[in-house]
């Protein structure tokens, strides 16, 4: 399978390539030259296979002959070694709860897989190969953990100082070995701008092998399609597929459901739904694209004003905006309502969602009252306890931690403090 660039001026590239440059050299993301289509017994079977088969069987035909099927096997399994449960939260909305991993994130499934795929591909170079990341909170934490301890890999993440939840700050700052914590002081925007420049940087290029573990990376993109196929495997109703609503920021998460969809899964509907950043609700209803900056919200995983994976969708559809529109809804839900939702849910259902979640169910539950008789489910992108003074607030209770971040209490912080320059990074990075 090759990778041609949605920017046209690069050549294509096979998985191997695309995963290690992350982005064209044209700066277009990378895009299947063709969509695989799976067979109808596996469908109509899926029941009868296991997590790891499914994932084999859905990535494989990206992956092509770029890593050997047994190490392929390994990879599939350690990333998808925890439940993905669909959950009913009432008779017609379930969630799937894509929060049981080790950074209670959806992200770390694509972190897991590409950090697998990453050190695969750099065994025997003697250069090792430095990620650097900017995080705001949760794509750090999930790909710190997801390199954590692969060798050839150093990791570098930048966040800033005072401003990501305790829980997201121990799980970037307590690893150790390959994974450095710098805490900026500054914002995220800082940090993003630190980053920016050491990828533009010549003398970085030449001492450094760099790259980034950033979200347009196909081998994060494309992994996230195999919870898909989980919660089908979990539908009750098969005579009647799912609306799925995926609380979306940069849109990579839903484009990898609308891929699979395109490779035969069934699905009714989908459904984005985003906060006040609302840029693709707007453009779903005007049929104009109008990018602006982030606002800041409670969900803000998903404050984004330019969502990078949306060129992928539109080209999943062919640039054409009639049979986009005939398979997707968009909705933006205020921090009002998603507080409201927040508490409503709890409180009839007794189903804490987080966030995010929160604006997935409402978004979902607005559509299938516009839509009788049909059911769905929301992707729950991450614990609640990420986010405890939104969820504590509203739902006036102490959240419990899960066991799998107990462990996490305990441990010493780790970070390197630098200030919200270039040169400090640089410094850093040259030493
Ligand atoms: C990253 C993130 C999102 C948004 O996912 P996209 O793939 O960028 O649309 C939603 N929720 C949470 C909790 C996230 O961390």
């Amino acid at each position: 399978m090759q990778f041609y660039s949605l920017n046209k001026q690069a050549p294509a590239v096979d998985f191997r390539t695309a995963t290690i440059n992350g982005q064209a050299p044209d700066k277009g993301l990378y895009f299947p030259e063709h969509i695989p289509f799976l067979r109808n017994d596996f469908i109509n079977e899926i029941n009868y296979y296991s997590k790891e088969e499914i994932a084999l069987e859905v990535i494989a035909p990206y992956v092509g002959n770029t890593i050997p099927r047994n190490e392929l096997q390994r990879i599939a399994s350690e990333t998808v070694a925890f439940d993905f449960p669909l959950v009913n939260i009432n008779e017609q909305i379930s969630s799937l709860e894509l929060f049981h991993g080790p950074t209670l994130a959806f992200k770390d499934v694509g972190a897991r897989f590409m950090s697998r795929c990453l050190g695969y591909f750099v065994q025997g170079n003697n250069q090792k190969v430095t990620v650097l990341v900017a995080t705001s909170g949760d794509t750090g934490g999930a790909v710190a953990n997801g390199f954590y301890g692969v060798d050839g890999v150093d990791v570098v993440i930048l966040y800033p100082s005072g401003k990501v939840s305790p829980i997201q700050e121990l799980q970037l700052t307590t690893l150790g070995k390959n994974v450095t914590a710098l805490e900026v002081d500054g914002r995220f925007d800082d940090c993003q701008a630190m980053v920016k420049q050491a990828f533009a940087d010549a003398d970085l290029q030449k001492a450094l092998f760099l790259t980034s573990a950033n979200s347009i990376n196909v081998a994060r993109w494309l992994p996230q399609q195999f919870y898909y196929f989980y919660a089908w495997q979990q539908w009750q109703d098969k005579d009647n597929p799912p609306v799925i609503c995926v609380p979306s920021g940069n849109f990579g998460n839903i484009c990898a459901g609308i891929l699979a969809y395109q490779s035969g899964l069934p699905v009714q509907h989908f459904i984005a739904a985003t906060n006040a950043n609302d840029i693709v609700p707007q453009y779903l209803q005007s049929g104009t694209y109008a990018a602006r900056e982030a606002v800041a919200t409670l969900s803000n995983a998903m404050d984004v004003g330019n969502p990078s994976n949306f060129v992928r969708i539109l080209e999943i559809f062919k640039q054409e905006f009639a049979s986009l529109k005939g398979k997707l809804h968009a909705a933006s839900i205020t921090d009002a309502q998603t507080k409201e939702t927040l508490a409503s849910v709890y409180r009839e259902h007794q189903y804490l969602l987080d966030p995010h979640g929160a604006v997935g169910f409402l978004a979902l539950e607005q559509y299938l009252a516009q839509n009788q008789g049909q059911k769905g489910y929301l992707l729950e992108t991450a614990h609640p306890v990420k986010f405890p003074d939104a969820v504590e607030e509203v739902t006036g209770q102490k959240i419990k931690y899960p066991e799998s971040v107990q462990g996490l209490l305990g441990l010493e912080k780790k970070s390197i403090k630098v200030a919200p320059t270039f040169a400090a990074l640089k410094e850093y990075l040259l030493s």
